[in-house]
């Protein structure tokens, strides 16, 4: 996942960040977060500086200077150029640019209860501003004209992307409207924004208040050693000392569900994670859904557009809601009939432990699935997941990452001390290339902890650029794993080993990248193609070369030995029915709620949900990756919304782009990797995606390697030349 931009309204240019170096800049002030960023790489965030009160005056003063820049800019006598208008806007608001995006990470972070009201007070104010740049009518005037003149203005293909880009962006939000439908527009954005930061808070409300401590060693039957030693850790940091907490986070449910043996508190723990949001309380979700989705209806209503799905996908790769919808269909039918074989392949176990003696009568439940799972890999593939774990060594895991980026990209990491973080527990790295250019940082977040969003994701803190000089990346990965205890390494799943992959894959995108122009450069590209390079990079945790050299058994120090990577392998698309349904039914629920709503319908969530998932036929043993009332994706943003379909979009590209490497014989081939690099990874926004994406394969993907990948019936394999 990607941390979008905090204005989602506003114009991409404007909000690039692009600090300078200390002492280059007027009118720094005293406010730690509107400061140049100092020091080594060309500058770093203050961290270390940072104060929770210093956020609102710092944020108002950043927005009023900007606001004034882009004035100059729009009143500027001369006819409007590349240079005084385009060029212009990547350049202004640098103070916005830093301290918007120290708040986007300690709200993601850091969100401490004295931050949440900071953030409560700021969010429709930025919504605001991100209107009031685009209703800026002189502003829009000048790109307007560049636009309008733009072939014949001599610009390199780059500087044409741009003002396409700038002038689409001001479009898509209401540059065009008129006074009332603007003045309409801002309080609708400003209302959204509200709504958006009380759900993400209520989630992390439910998440942190709802723990269940467990008391009884035998409370812990069939729970990994690993797991119970992070549960017994968390409860004592929690004041339970002696129990074990299992928190109501998707990396204390899953294993949970998986391992437990006791059907009673599995039950519990995975009714208390999907139930959050909706649990008829003060952190109940439903309503403010509700709310979202009339207010996104109007605002697409305003701006010319049938449905906000439509509105969404206006620059997208995809283009169009139907489009989508034709490629989740076509997965959905193969994906529901494997779930189908799961449960009767699971359902023929549970009935062998009953014949047994071994276990009660049973029928498949939605919090048994994770569980018999488990026991028909064992019994299937002779895998049992839990003696995969010891081979996979967070840190170790992490030096994978580097080994990968070094042989594909030829980049280097070198840890660096010194640099200012939000907690001690951040690490941070330079990255050099082959030629020992610096090109950015990398910092590592990998703990959960109170105030921290759940999940994965990566976050740019400054964007590559070269236009004013060359101005180095700073990227972040960001995971929660439970901290063990000291000097304890931690052991992970073969699922966030993947996951920590997937990550590193968009900080390598922002690293690689190559670009004159910040809002063009890296990460910064259609959301439906953002999740192409780092689902790609997936691929590389299963090489021979990575397993052999970093999967290694945290006691005995060998590697993971052969016939258990072949288990693996040969297990890889098991469970894929699950994992392809629990997805693509809240992607279809995201896509149909966002078709279905209008201005004056009040659409109940949970019915909404029960019945599309009826309709479809959803199996009864799954339920959605992120149930509405949940779904922070699409509602505590707009980022995803309309847009979750964009994971599966971009896994037709990827599982198409990794068939590259096997038909040029392997998943190290410099020649294809070369491409990787020159055509997706360094390229960022500067080309139509469907261009780069012909650049580096030589066609258009179709939806045949997807379906290999997942083992759903599809054509054969293509030819692996050794
Ligand atoms: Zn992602």
């Amino acid at each position: 996942m990607m941390k979008g931009h905090l204005v989602g309204v506003a114009i991409a240019a404007l909000l690039a960040a692009l600090p300078m170096m200390a002492g280059t800049e007027p009118g720094a002030s005293a406010n730690p977060l509107l400061a140049p960023w100092t020091g080594p790489y060309g500058g770093v965030p203050a961290f270390d500086k940072v104060r929770v009160e210093d956020f609102k005056p710092a944020l108002e003063k950043a927005m009023a200077d900007e606001l004034a820049e882009l004035d100059a800019i729009a009143g500027n006598p001369e006819k409007p150029t590349f240079a005084n208008t385009i060029a212009a806007l990547e350049s202004a608001g640098k103070e916005f640019d830093r301290s918007s995006t120290i708040f986007g990470i300690y709200s993601s972070t850091m969100d401490t209860k004295d931050f949440q009201a900071v953030e409560t007070e700021m969010a429709p104010k930025l919504a605001e501003f991100g209107d009031k740049i685009v209703q800026n009518k002189a502003l829009f005037a000048r790109v307007a004209a560049v636009y309008d003149a733009r072939e014949s203005l001599s610009l390199t293909p780059e500087q044409k992307r741009l003002v396409w880009l700038d002038y689409t962006n001001f479009v898509h939000a209401g540059a065009k409207l008129g006074d009332a439908a603007q003045k309409r527009m801002s309080e609708i954005n400003q209302r959204l924004a509200t709504l958006f930061t009380k759900f993400s808070q209520n989630l992390l409300a439910d998440e942190a208040d709802y723990v269940l401590y467990l008391e009884r060693e035998s409370d812990l039957a069939g729970l990994p050693d690993g797991f119970r030693k992070g549960a017994s850790a968390a409860a004592e940091t929690r004041g339970h000392k002696g129990h074990w907490a299992i928190l109501n986070t998707r990396s204390s449910m899953e294993p949970f569900l998986t391992y437990s043996d006791r059907r009673d508190l599995r039950e519990k723990v995975w009714r208390t994670y999907y139930s959050r949001g909706d649990n008829n309380d003060a952190h109940d979700n439903k309503k403010l859904i509700t709310e979202i989705l009339k207010l996104r209806a109007e605002r697409a209503k305003l701006l010319g557009f049938r449905t906000h799905a439509d509105w969404r996908l206006e620059n997208s790769m995809a283009k169009t809601p139907e489009k989508t919808m034709e490629l989740m269909e076509a997965v959905w039918k193969p994906a529901v009939a494997r779930v189908h074989e799961e449960v009767a392949d699971m359902q023929a176990v549970a009935d062998k432990d009953a014949a047994a003696g071994r276990g009660p009568k049973i029928t498949i439940e939605p919090w048994d699935y994770r569980y018999y799972a488990e026991k028909v890999r064992k019994e299937k593939y002779d895998l049992d997941q839990n003696s995969v774990m010891p081979y996979l060594q967070l840190e170790k895991i992490r030096e994978a990452l580097f080994y990968t980026a070094g042989r594909l990209f030829g980049l280097k990491f070198a840890p660096v001390t010194g640099v200012p973080t939000v907690t001690p527990d951040v690490h941070v790295w330079e990255v050099q290339d082959a030629s020992g250019k610096h090109v950015g940082l990398w910092y590592f977040d990998p703990y959960a902890r109170p105030g921290k969003n759940s999940g994965a994701w990566m976050n740019a803190y400054r964007s590559q650029s070269r236009f004013e000089g060359e101005i180095p990346t700073i990227v972040s990965n960001n995971t929660n794993f439970v901290k063990g205890k000291p000097g304890e390494p931690i052991l992970i799943s073969w699922d966030d080993a993947t996951a920590l992959f997937h990550e590193f894959g968009h900080a390598l995108h922002g690293l690689s990248s190559s670009v004159d122009y910040p809002s063009l450069s890296g990460t910064n590209v259609s959301r439906d193609y953002v999740e192409f390079p780092s689902q790609l990079m997936e691929h590389w945790l299963s090489t021979p070369e990575v397993l052999n050299q970093f999967a290694l058994h945290y006691q005995t120090g060998k590697p993971i030995p052969k016939e258990l990577v072949e288990k693996i392998e040969r297990a890889s698309k098991f469970n894929q029915g699950f994992a392809t349904v629990e997805y693509l039914a809240g992607a279809l629920v995201d896509m149909k709620l966002h078709l279905a709503a209008t201005p004056d319908k009040d659409i109940d969530p949970d019915a909404f949900e029960k019945a599309t998932l009826k309709e479809l036929g959803m199996p009864r043993e799954v339920v959605m990756r992120h149930r509405t009332p949940q779904f922070g994706h699409i509602f505590s943003g707009d980022g995803y919304s309309a847009g979750y379909y964009s994971y599966l979009w971009s896994d037709t590209l990827s599982a198409d782009a990794y068939e590259a490497f096997v038909e040029a014989g392997g998943p190290w081939d410099p020649a294809v990797a070369k491409r990787l690099k020159d055509n997706v990874f360094s390229t960022g926004n500067t080309r139509d995606p469907a261009e780069s994406y012909r650049g580096f394969r030589g066609h258009d993907p179709g939806t045949a390697a997807l379906m290999r990948k997942r083992g759903f019936s599809a054509p054969a394999a293509p030819a692996s030349h050794p």
